[in-house]
């Protein structure tokens, strides 16, 4: 009789044969329609499978990531069986859940259309209602081969022929319908509450595009229709935010083949801001005790072979370029200029820490599939910094570096943040004294701040420990951003010294860090968390005033005059158009305030004032409207300062 265990430390015996599902029950869990699977020994599995073994069990619900898993991928089964019931040619190929979605590829002789998409999802939802049980059952290869042959579902041969000899293969029949699968299902399609179907795609067979194109349908599917329509409401509201889309009606960037794949072009607006973006961050380094430096784009490759790159790194990289019978290399990193500046000088202890700061722009090397919008492209601008420091400095430094982080991410409206510790991975350089005091250097530097952090055990870089910090944005997605790396390597590798209080050479801990990772995905990331209605201080026009008719055009001209003397970034709108027309554009454009005159206004000296979000904020003098740009500017971090 195998032994069952259970996650609330229940142990009992059942015979052997039941069902996962029986056991639970004995254990005194209700197996409802919430229960969805369950794991035996940490393996996913369907309820209805027999107990043969001891086992300890765990119920899935909709609550863990593998109770959703089975809940998506049943859900792609019964999309699946409506394909099959509505177009009988169409076979089956493969059908995956995805993390809160799900897809099957299909091969048919045309895409599918969004009529048929219609169809499709009035077809699963019905095939939920039939409650039908899913049962599972065991091939051999041979049989299975036959079975699928016979059904005409060639693509389940192909893949069932692929498979090693002597190993049952499973199926999962639910009505009329049979998958080849090696599940785990849900118990029936009944489990399955709400579905929608979002989108078609042409995918290729395998992923190999020598072979046929499939036709791809995503999905998703959810316990309520309540559930549901709050996802499909975020996902509405991720589109609407893409910062591709709002980079596009924003004119703030652009990225066009005949320039190259990957490679960004910064419009007046985007260029307006991230000068906003690039003057706080140097305002702010060099009162934080940095150097800032500038690094060329290009280096002999001899370089890149004393920093390893070349040997490690090359895959990352452009192609080196050949120049007067030597070769040279687009970077791919700042690290090594800053490590020749260190060396240029002879050190003393009492110099460090040394601190090279720079936007520096780097060339790597992405697969075109892989590049996406400014969030992974193929040349780029770290907000970089190293940090040369004697052993002892590292806490400190590495402390400093957290607050600088919190405040410069903190300024641009993150304040949520996940924080991973990574240590000593087993393939690593670098003693074992400078691995420990490292480690535990970064350890405290979290741990002083009373910040919760995930531990990454083995997982840092070859080079030397590392924390990374991810943000967290208005749609409480997370963003990796920031990295401190603590390295051993390069120092080695670059014969790095300074002169210890003991007269003696020795060699110098570095860090790489980086607070916004790069200024094009940051970019990306602040699009998307605001939306493109950026603040007030980060917005590129600030305000627009606008004249009602031709009237008000002198007073227009002065007031914008005064409020650009003043240091703000003000439009002014005298076009001859209807000021509803005005106001419909600059709310477009997600300008904060816009300042409308009439004559009224010109002959009281003041504004009418609206916000971007179709506020009516009343009427206000200049010196009014002055001050309230000031405000407004002013909630930016300019007004917070580090903690340090
Ligand atoms: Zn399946
Ligand atoms: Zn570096």
């Amino acid at each position: 009789m195998p032994k069952v265990t259970l996650k609330n430390g229940k142990s009992f015996e059942v015979p052997s044969g039941q069902s996962v599902a029986q056991a639970l029950a004995a254990g005194g869990i209700t197996v409802g329609p919430d229960l969805l699977a369950a794991t035996v020994n940490g393996q996913s599995t369907d309820l209805s499978a027999p107990l043969t073994v001891d086992a300890t069990i765990e119920p899935l619900r909709f609550d863990s990531a593998e109770g959703r898993e089975v809940y998506r991928h049943t859900s792609t089964h019964i999309m699946a069986q409506a394909v099959k019931e509505l177009f009988p040619t169409a076979q089956l190929t493969i059908g995956p859940a995805l993390e809160d979605s799900f897809y099957y590829d299909f091969a048919y002789d045309r895409p599918f259309t969004p009529e048929d998409l219609g169809k499709i999802e009035e077809r699963a939802r019905e095939i939920a209602k039939r409650k039908l049980t899913i049962t599972r059952r065991e091939y051999t290869k041979q049989d299975a081969i036959k079975f699928f042959k016979d059904r005409g579902e060639h693509y389940k041969v192909e893949l069932i022929e692929g498979f090693p000899d002597g190993e049952p293969i499973s199926a999962y029949t639910q009505g009329e319908f049979v998958d080849l699968c090696r599940g785990p299902h849900l118990p029936s399609t009944g489990h399955v509450g709400a579905l929608k179907l979002l989108t078609t795609a042409g995918a290729y067979w395998r992923g190999d595009e020598r072979n046929p194109m499939l036709q791809r349908i995503y999905g998703t599917s959810f316990p309520t229709k309540a559930e549901l329509d709050a996802h499909l409401a975020r996902l509405e509201e991720i589109k609407r935010r893409d910062h591709r889309k709002v980079g596009k009606e924003l004119d703030l960037i652009s990225i066009q083949d005949e320039i190259g794949p990957g490679l960004v072009l910064w419009h007046p607006k985007g260029a307006a801001i991230r000068l906003l973006i690039e003057n706080f961050w140097r305002e702010q380094h060099i009162k934080g005790g940095y150097e800032l430096v500038y690094s060329p784009h290009v280096a002999r490759l001899d370089l890149w072979k004393t920093s390893g790159h070349v040997d490690y790194y090359r895959e990352n990289m452009f192609p080196a370029m050949k120049l007067e019978g030597s070769e040279y290399q687009l970077k791919p990193m700042n690290c090594p200029y800053h490590i020749m500046i260190y060396k240029s000088h002879l050190r003393s202890y009492r110099d460090l820490p040394v601190r090279y700061g720079e936007l520096g722009t780097v060339y790597r090397y992405e697969r075109t599939g892989v590049l996406h919008g400014l969030l992974r492209v193929r040349g780029f601008t770290q907000d970089d910094a190293h940090l040369f420091c004697r052993p002892d400095q590292i806490e400190t430094e590495v402390s400093r570096v957290l607050d600088f982080t919190f405040f410069i991410l903190g300024t641009f409206g993150f304040t949520e943040f996940e924080v991973f510790l990574s240590t000593r991975p087993k393939e690593s350089v670098g003693a074992d004294e400078h691995w420990t005091l490292a480690t535990s250097a970064l350890e405290a530097a979290i741990k002083s701040r009373n910040i919760a952090y995930h531990l990454d055990l083995g997982g840092g870089a070859f080079y030397g420990p590392k924390i990374d910090i991810k943000i967290k944005d208005a749609l409480g997605r997370s963003w990796q951003c920031s990295t401190v790396q603590v390295d051993f390597n390069n120092p080695e590798r670059f014969e790095l010294s300074y002169i210890g209080e003991d007269g003696k050479a020795h060699q110098p801990i570095m860090i790489h860090r980086a607070l916004m990772g790069s200024i094009e995905r940051f970019f990306g990331i602040l699009i998307e968390h605001y939306g493109g209605a950026f603040p007030t201080w980060l917005a590129p026009v600030q305000a627009v005033v606008m004249a009602i008719t031709d009237n008000q055009s002198e007073f227009v001209a002065n007031v914008v005059a005064e409020m650009k003397a003043a240091g703000f970034r003000v439009e002014a709108d005298l076009r001859n158009e209807k000021i509803g027309l005005k106001i419909r554009e600059a709310e477009k454009a997600k300008t904060p305030f816009m300042f409308v005159v009439g004559d009224r206004e010109v002959q009281s000296g003041s504004l009418s004032v609206r916000g971007r979000s179709g506020t009516n904020l009343g009427t206000m003098t200049v010196a009014g409207a002055l001050d309230l740009l000031r405000a407004e500017a002013n909630k930016a971090g300019q007004q917070l300062s580090p903690t340090s």
